[in-house]
């Protein structure tokens, strides 16, 4: 008989999240997730996933029947929008800037795909002239990815713009979200996005492990014309909207994590009672806020102005400061997490998120404290 270990509860501490995500949870939403645990068929739980269903409509500004959170993280979410759409030897345009475009290029290989990797500098946007120049050059193409919020640099490309050149070129267009949604304008049935996936964990303010993602009545055609499987059981849209659809013929398919689902009802339904322009003014103004301060600091931007994320600011580390020291004296002295650089900005920049309910006069205040009384 092994012995049984003897092992406290585990009792984190209140961190305040100021990376690239997690980020701060909404107190509403830790409590909401820790009430009773109902079947995931229980009449209640399913009027709850249909109210959760025209949240994440609202959220993502569409109309899209198959509007869906994935049972698990953001990276799921990117993989579900390949594994469905694309076929071998099919071929997709990937837009690449930082460490989530060459993710997407991965997921593209693996489904068999072709990918046309289109780079951009890191801290730079997805420039569309260059795109509609590659677009023009492979008229085979069928599919445009790219990152809306690029999370490893801090820059915002032009969604509205890069999805209208897809549609021109007769591609339908797979948007990373995870950064975005929430945090600045995104409207998916206007500007004719087809796939798109975004994270629990960053503006949203959830607790991480979830993933909404919205297919258009184009992508949905495409993955109901597919000549080959879906290669994944478990992501398989077709079988999962079994679960997801209205009305009362829900299908078991896996069982939902229910708590995880409380979460997000009620950080989408905080969204809603903000109003999706307020949270992304709320955004804008934080930023602005910070960036002053980080600035009489002397810290400068990676990102130009006119790119910049502001739930995602990414600024370049002083010549002669110790990076881990100032990170692990932050997180000591005052529980403040920041993020590290990552890839290409490895030990050169430091990533300070204001996402959600992170996005707080306060946690300014005192990250631009922390940091000024680390530098000197
Ligand atoms: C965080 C992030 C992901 C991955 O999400 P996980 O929840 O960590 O799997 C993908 N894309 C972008 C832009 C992100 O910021």
């Amino acid at each position: 008989m092994q012995a049984a270990p003897k092992i406290a509860p585990f009792m984190p501490p209140r961190r305040i999240l100021m990376g690239p995500g997690p980020s701060d949870v909404y107190p509403e939403v830790l409590l909401a997730q820790s009430r009773p645990t109902v079947g995931h068929l229980d009449p209640l739980f399913v009027a709850m996933m249909d109210e959760l269903k025209s949240l994440l409509q609202y959220a993502f500004q569409t109309q899209n029947e198959m509007t869906l959170a994935v049972s698990a993280p953001g990276s799921a979410g990117m993989e579900t929008c390949f594994v469905n759409l694309v076929e071998p030897g099919e071929k997709v345009v990937v837009c690449r800037n930082g460490v989530f475009g060459e993710r997407m290029r991965q997921n593209v290989e693996r489904c068999g795909g072709v990918a046309v990797v289109v780079d951009f500098p890191w801290g730079a946007p997805v420039d569309p002239d260059v795109v509609e120049g590659v677009l023009k050059l492979n008229p085979d193409a069928k599919f445009l990815a790219f990152v809306h919020a690029e999370t490893s640099t801090g820059a915002l490309s032009d969604a509205k713009t890069l999805c209208a050149l897809a549609r021109e070129h007769g591609c339908l267009s797979i948007v990373d979200a995870v950064t975005s949604l929430g945090g600045v304008e995104l409207r998916v049935d206007e500007w004719g996005i087809d796939a798109i996936y975004s994270g629990s964990q960053k503006c949203l303010s959830c607790v991480p492990g979830l993933s909404p993602v919205s297919f258009s009545p184009r992508a949905v055609e495409k993955l109901k014309s597919r000549k080959t499987q879906v290669q994944s059981w478990f992501l398989d849209q077709t079988l999962v909207m079994g679960y997801w659809s209205g009305g009362g013929k829900r299908a078991y398919h896996h069982t939902a994590p229910v708590n995880a689902l409380y979460a997000l009802h009620e950080s989408l339904r905080l969204l809603a009672e903000e109003g999706l322009e307020n949270a992304w003014a709320r955004h804008q103004n934080m930023h602005q806020l910070l960036k002053a301060g980080l600035e009489k600091l002397g810290l400068g931007f990676v990102v130009d102005e006119a790119y910049r994320l502001p739930q995602l600011n990414a600024v370049y580390i002083p010549e002669g400061v110790d990076d881990a020291a100032v990170r692990s004296s932050l997180l000591g002295r005052y529980n403040l997490e920041i993020g590290a650089g990552l890839g290409d900005l490895a030990g050169k920049a430091w990533r300070i998120g204001l996402m959600g309910y992170g996005a707080r006069a306060e946690n300014v205040a005192l990250c631009l404290r922390a940091l000024e009384e680390a530098l000197a």
